[in-house]
């Protein structure tokens, strides 16, 4: 069998860039490992409920008329109707740091503004300044990497300040630890305090549903529980691809949305040691609560998302106990406009964790220490929020592992590898590198990943 175009792996990049070539009138494959499409954001189902491995908000929000802003250009890219696509925008967020300050943000930039002014008077021109560099700023010209700590320090002056705005940006999309590439601070600036959050109507099954029958329509064929073994390589091509079966497929193109580190190791080239050097350290623990309905009804608050740090300075890195509860993310994913408070509704926390003590736990520990890390999560969280999140229906938790089981992401690196290929480019021509690990993170980010690396390198269309 052969496929002018291969994509492995079917989440949100590897679905764009399969719906941006198969538009074309061209045939392509994708070919997923799991029996599910969404990749990091998928769903499953426990009691008949749906319940999302992932979505809290979609980032880059704008009204359908914005014809510049990403997400309606990615909606144009892939011929999707924006008009159609029902978005309810969040109410407003907040940037808590515990005993120290804190900062409200909303799809409307103005508030984050007057917070600043209201709480950092004497950095208000100086956080202008900053504004103005980000918005003359070019985060795709493809330059070594910066830190934006040493920028902010430079800027702000203003320790807590920098914190503050640092917070939301890394939690939601930064895969080095302690600080962020300038590039990517900026994207995510945009994207997060600029643009702001948004859910889609329903969940993210009816999206992934959308865009798969948008990608069949257009003649795309996908299969689900088909993992890829090894890649072909002939003359310093890709020639295809060995299934997990032993089945081979050939290709003339092969876009791979399974990070560097995985397709390192697809490739065969690369010893253990420069792989795993590749991997990410970042990894996070979800812990996600069903409310019962009473308890539901007594949980008033209104924030859709609160990114909260309780040390003296916010850490940012693989913690050294197996979870880190002094910073986190508190997501109310009913809290958007529009949405009724429906039962059952959800509560989702995040904090950062440790892939390798996760890892060396044994079976039992394993369980153990879930119990034991959501008592313990419970408790901070409980005094933010004015509820203990004890009386569920039901609750999950997703530990590092999880993570990597489900994407292929080594080390259950949410973000990928820090090593990010921002021209998609690898050592072999026709091998493309799309999605996290090329340097745009989150939902939208990686939808736009996949139907860049697609135009530039495939299809010749800026
Ligand atoms: C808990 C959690 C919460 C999140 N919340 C948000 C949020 O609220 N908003 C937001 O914008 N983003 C969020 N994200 C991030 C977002 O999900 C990701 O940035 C984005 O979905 C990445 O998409 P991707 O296509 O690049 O990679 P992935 O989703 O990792 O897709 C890669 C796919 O490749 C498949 N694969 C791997 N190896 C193979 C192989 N050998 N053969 C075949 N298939 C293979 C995997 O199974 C997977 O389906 C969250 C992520 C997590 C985990």
């Amino acid at each position: 069998m052969h496929y002018p175009l291969i994509i492995i792996g079917a989440g949100l990049s590897g679905l764009a860039a399969g719906i941006r070539f198969a538009r074309f009138g061209q045939k392509s494959l994708i070919l997923e490992k799991h029996s599910v499409a969404g990749g990091l954001n998928s769903y499953y189902y426990r009691r008949g409920i749906l319940l999302e491995t992932g979505l809290h908000a979609m980032t880059n929000y704008a009204e359908p008329g914005n014809r510049h802003a990403p997400l309606n250009l990615l909606f144009r890219q892939l011929q999707l109707k924006r008009r159609s696509f029902r978005t309810h925008p969040q109410f407003s967020s907040e940037i808590l740091f515990c005993d120290q300050a804190s900062l409200r943000f909303s799809n409307d930039f103005g508030l984050l503004s007057a917070e600043i002014a209201a709480s950092f008077p004497q950095a208000v021109d100086r956080f202008q300044t900053l504004v103005r560099l980000i918005d003359g700023y070019d985060p795709f010209a493809l330059r070594p990497w910066l830190s934006t700590r040493r920028i902010l320090n430079d800027l702000l002056a203003e320790p807590l300040l920098s914190d503050m705005l640092l917070c939301p940006l890394m939690f939601y999309g930064n895969s080095t630890e302690h600080d962020m590439d300038f590039s990517q601070f900026v994207i995510m600036f945009r994207s997060i305090f600029q643009e702001g959050f948004f859910r889609p109507a329903g969940t993210i099954k009816d999206f992934l549903d959308l865009l798969l029958a948008h990608y069949q329509e257009f003649g795309g064929d996908i299969r689900l529980r088909s993992g890829v073994d090894r890649l072909i390589i002939d003359d310093g091509r890709v020639r295809g691809v060995c299934l997990a079966s032993g089945e081979t497929i050939t290709c003339d193109y092969l876009v791979s949305t399974i990070g560097y580190p995985g397709t390192l190791r697809l490739l065969g080239t690369a010893d253990p040691e420069t792989i795993k050097e590749a991997a990410g350290r970042l990894s996070f623990m979800e812990f996600l609560y069903l409310p019962t309905k009473e308890e539901a009804e007594r949980i008033v608050d209104r924030r859709t998302i609160i990114f909260y740090n309780q040390g003296a300075k916010f850490e940012y890195c693989r913690p050294a106990e197996a979870v880190d509860t002094r910073s986190g993310v508190i997501c109310f994913p009913h809290n958007f406009e529009g949405l009724p408070l429906e039962f059952p509704c959800q509560v989702r926390v995040t904090h950062m964790a440790n892939y390798d003590l996760w890892k060396q736990a044994s079976t039992s520990a394993y369980q153990e220490m879930k119990v034991d890390w959501g008592r313990r999560s419970r408790r901070v969280v409980g005094k933010i929020i004015g509820n203990s999140l004890e009386s569920n229906l039901f609750e999950d938790s997703f530990t590092p592992l999880t993570i990597e089981k489900f994407s292929g992401k080594d080390q259950g690196a949410i973000y990928g590898s820090p090593m990010k290929i921002k021209d998609g480019r690898t050592t072999c021509p026709n091998l493309i590198l799309a999605g996290t690990d090329q340097g745009y993170l989150g939902i939208v980010g990686a939808m736009l990943s996949g139907v860049s690396m697609v135009n530039q390198h495939i299809l010749g269309k800026d």
